[in-house]
């Protein structure tokens, strides 16, 4: 016999071409090298795909802006910011933003000014100036007057 092999369930020497083992009755029982050469072809060619994949994914990571913070595309807010605001404002309803600076980095941090009006707990408009200091992750870790001027109350209407 030319073409043979061993049964890969009894060792027994088959044909490769035999579709069961003449010996232990083994369906497909010869473990063909060409069969197997195609398995670590196969294999070399998903490792080789899948390494392409992931340094795609490493360079997509550092080309492509994929930061946790940044001005929305619609109204320049900043989702973190303004959820803060949500939780932390005395009355979020009369929050009204007259600005949203760039994001801007500050080492892993990021930084972004927002002037805006809201309401304090007298039920004056206050105007604020504030910059906010947020993580990489976009949790806000800091927040400080812009500047010491701009912070004025406004008067409440009359009572
Ligand atoms: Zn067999």
């Amino acid at each position: 016999m030319a073409d043979s092999d061993v049964c890969k369930s009894c060792g027994k020497e088959v044909a490769t071409s035999a579709r069961k083992c003449p010996h232990c009755g083994q369906p497909a029982p010869a473990k063909s090298r060409s069969t197997t050469n195609k398995k670590i072809l196969t294999g070399a060619a998903i490792a080789f795909v899948l390494i392409g994949l992931i340094a795609g994914l490493g360079s997509s990571g550092t080309s492509k802006s994929t930061e946790a913070v940044f001005n929305s595309g619609v109204d320049g807010s900043v989702a973190q910011v303004d959820s803060w605001f949500r939780t932390n404002l005395n009355d979020y309803d009369s929050l009204k933003v007259q600005s949203w600076s760039k994001v801007a980095k500050a080492g892993d941090n990021f930084m972004v000014r927002v002037r805006f009006r809201s309401k304090n707990a007298l039920g004056g408009y206050v105007l604020a100036d504030k910059i906010f200091t947020l993580d990489k992750n976009g949790a806000v870790i800091g927040m400080a007057d812009a500047g010491a001027e701009s912070q004025i109350d406004i008067k409440p209407g009359p009572p």
